[in-house]
């Protein structure tokens, strides 16, 4: 009998506490995508978010993968070498100051601020190379720090980390502080890396919610190290990912501020949408 009772007990609660069409709508029904859980209050300070085990393995890449590849037919291409029409400076839309090389690439120039481009972009299929300088200075997160900030708030990290250890995620190639790499792809510093990315945008409601989470793909030197990772939000040097809605946005090149010299050539991009 009390095992009867108990039975009736539990069907009553279901149905008193089961989402209904009258009651408000089920998570999985409303069309927001409910903000990932979190251990612990709001962290305070950086080294609350960083992340140091487990580390990614190394992995050498196959020497086709990397070096300068020409842009396909429908690409936008956002550097070609010759000069920086399609950037300006982050911070107040100027010219941008970065240095214009000789051999067809640009270095950041230190303390100027970020690149921007001009355009603002949805999904893309990015494809950008990279270099971090021969000469080494400085260690962890202060040697050689740059980044891909798309549609200005999600972090792909550029980073020397040849014998160089920091937090896994914010190593090369990490979606910065959220997203540890599956690998360590980087040739040895002073040669040309390429990045390939693949980014589908977060999509927001009328009310300002995230109705769907954005997405990463990346291919380090041919290798996978992000595969279709979801992204939780937009990137916090301190606390979690926060979801403000956004639309379409820029592409930035980072300025760590601390002498990065990281080069970049060949940057082009395809729409996905
Ligand atoms: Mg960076």
């Amino acid at each position: 009998m009390k095992t009867l009772k108990f039975i009736l007990a539990a069907a009553i609660g279901v149905l008193l506490f089961a989402c209904q069409p009258t009651t408000p709508p089920c998570p999985e029904d409303s069309g927001v995508v409910p903000e990932i859980e979190r251990s612990g209050p709001e962290p305070t300070t950086p080294e609350e978010t960083e992340v140091y085990e487990p580390v990614p393995p190394k992995v050498t890449p196959g020497a086709a993968a990397t070096g300068f590849s020409s842009a396909p037919s429908d690409a936008i291409v956002l550097f070609d070498g010759t000069h920086l029409d399609a950037w300006y400076m982050a911070q107040d839309s100027t010219a941008a100051k970065w240095a214009l090389n000789a051999d067809g690439s640009m270095t950041v120039a230190n303390r100027t601020g970020n690149l921007q481009t001009k355009e603002n972009f949805g999904s893309i299929q990015l494809h950008l190379e990279w270099a971090s300088p021969a000469e080494i200075i400085g260690e962890n997160q202060s040697r050689s720090n740059s980044g891909v900030f798309i549609q200005q708030r999600y972090e792909v990290q550029i980073l020397d980390n040849n014998d160089n250890p920091t937090y896994t995620n914010g190593q090369v190639g990490a979606l910065y502080k959220q997203k540890v790499p599956l690998a360590m792809a980087s040739v040895p510093s002073g040669e040309w890396n390429a990045y390939d990315i693949v980014f589908h945008a977060p999509e927001f409601n009328e009310a300002g919610q995230k109705s769907k989470s954005g997405t990463l793909t990346v291919f380090h030197n041919g290798v996978l190290i992000q595969d279709h990772v979801t992204i939780e939000g937009i990137i916090q040097y301190i606390g979690w990912p926060t979801n403000e809605p956004h639309g379409d946005a820029p592409i930035v090149l980072q300025d760590h501020g601390d002498n990065s010299r990281v080069r970049f050539r060949n940057i082009w991009l395809r729409k996905l949408d």
